[in-house]
């Protein structure tokens, strides 16, 4: 079966944040939010690199307080990716960020009722050339919608929610808009993008709000954002854990890397399930491993493995990887044996070997290294395995025998 390099995308109209296009096509980017108050300027710009190494695209900081507005005119220039002001309940607060240069705001159509005051918000943004993210939040959805759908949340209370926004938008002359429709139920949340999508060229913001720690949040967030966009839905998104936010910006960008959505731009990492023939601790190995890369920019799949038995063979697609044998690593690249270290410097070899092949490309790595030697080292670990833990060290043999006796 041919397999698409990404899913067919559906058409939208294109917004500009900053200088991150959204929607139109524009590759879609990832979303995170601060949890710092906003007036602390220095903490929140420390946060918002962090954001930005992890992988965000575009960062969104509270505007709840008129020093939060003030924070948000320090932060604004200095910062290295597009900010958006979340504004609740106030529109002087939406105002007063729009002042301070953010360059888009959300607003929750739940609690901005007044439709002088949205009027009055999107005529001052349509001015200055800012997009608005219409925020529909299950949760505070407006009462009089809730009531008018029988008391209770569903698709079409939210997706009525954006486009009696998108209205009041129009009154104004104003269409530089984005929209989401996030819940924390996750099949009311596909349902309500699925029929938005249906009514509007808009680019679409996905989430699941309220998505809980990890690993439930990044399950139920995954489960929802990934659904939508096999289904070409989505055009920016946002993991909302409770966690630190890095772990957003991170999971975003794995979830679009992972769909073929975006070019990879941190490791790959991967690593064998472990089994009854693995000579280290693979979770304890791997997750050392995935601290040593976090944050480096090394568009490498890179693999731990847990014996040089199967190893190197079933991890052999990957550019770089390490497989455990009689208390050594045995270090592979695309498959082919390229050295040998200790089994505690396994992490550390995986790294160095990542930079230079990063750096300098594959062939040039294995140049430096006698392969045929680390091959037979290899081979000699692996025959060693076999003779002690024969060719079934998953007992899997007992257990197929143990099936045919209670079946036959
Ligand atoms: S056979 Fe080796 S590489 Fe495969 S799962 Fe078991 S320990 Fe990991």
């Amino acid at each position: 079966m041919e397999v698409a390099a990404a899913f067919e995308r559906r058409p939208t109209r294109q917004v500009l944040v900053g200088d991150v296009p959204v929607g139109g096509g524009a590759p879609i980017s990832v979303q995170s939010m601060t949890v710092t108050r906003t007036a602390d300027h220095e903490a929140t710009l420390q946060q918002i690199y962090d954001l930005a190494m992890a992988g965000a695209d575009i960062v969104r900081c509270t505007c709840n307080e008129i020093e939060a507005a003030e924070g948000l005119a320090r932060i604004v220039p200095r910062s290295p990716v597009p900010i958006v002001a979340d504004i609740h309940h106030q529109y002087r607060m939406a105002l007063a960020a729009l002042e301070a240069g953010v360059h888009c705001l959300r607003l929750n159509p739940g609690n901005i009722r007044r439709p002088e005051h949205i009027r009055t918000v999107a005529a001052e943004a349509r001015d200055r050339g800012v997009p608005i993210r219409i925020g529909v939040n299950g949760g505070s959805l407006h009462p009089d919608l809730y009531e008018k759908h029988g008391g209770r949340v569903t698709p079409e209370a939210m997706v009525e929610s954006a486009l009696d926004e998108i209205g009041y938008f129009a009154e104004v002359g104003f269409d530089l808009i984005k929209i989401s429709v996030k819940a924390s139920s996750v099949p009311l949340m596909i349902e309500a993008y699925r029929q938005l999508a249906e009514v509007t060229d808009h680019p679409l913001h996905l989430g699941v709000t309220e998505a809980g720690p990890p690993p439930a949040g990044l399950v139920k967030s995954t489960a929802g954002i990934a659904t939508l966009l096999a289904e070409g839905i989505g055009d920016t998104i946002r993991y909302s854990l409770t966690a630190e936010p890095v772990e957003e910006a991170r999971a975003g960008r794995q979830l679009l890397e992972s769909l073929g959505l975006r070019e990879r731009k941190n490791v790959d990492l991967i690593a064998c399930p472990s089994c009854g023939r693995a000579e280290i601790d693979v979770v304890a190995v791997a997750e050392e491993a995935m601290s040593a890369f976090a944050d480096r920019e090394i568009p490498l799949q890179v693999a731990v493995m847990g014996c040089v038995v199967n190893g190197p063979g079933e991890a052999r697609d990957a550019d770089l990887g390490i497989a455990a044998g009689r208390r050594r690593g045995h270090l592979f690249v695309k498959g082919q044996n390229a050295a040998v270290v200790a089994e505690e410097e396994m992490v550390e070899a995986l790294v160095e070997w990542a930079d230079f092949i990063h750096e300098h490309g594959a062939e040039a790595a294995l140049a430096r290294v006698d392969t045929d030697r680390a091959a037979r080292e290899a081979e000699r670990d692996r025959e060693g395995l076999l003779a002690e833990q024969g060719d079934d060290a998953n007992d899997a043999g007992a257990r197929i025998e143990e099936i045919r006796r209670r079946t036959g």
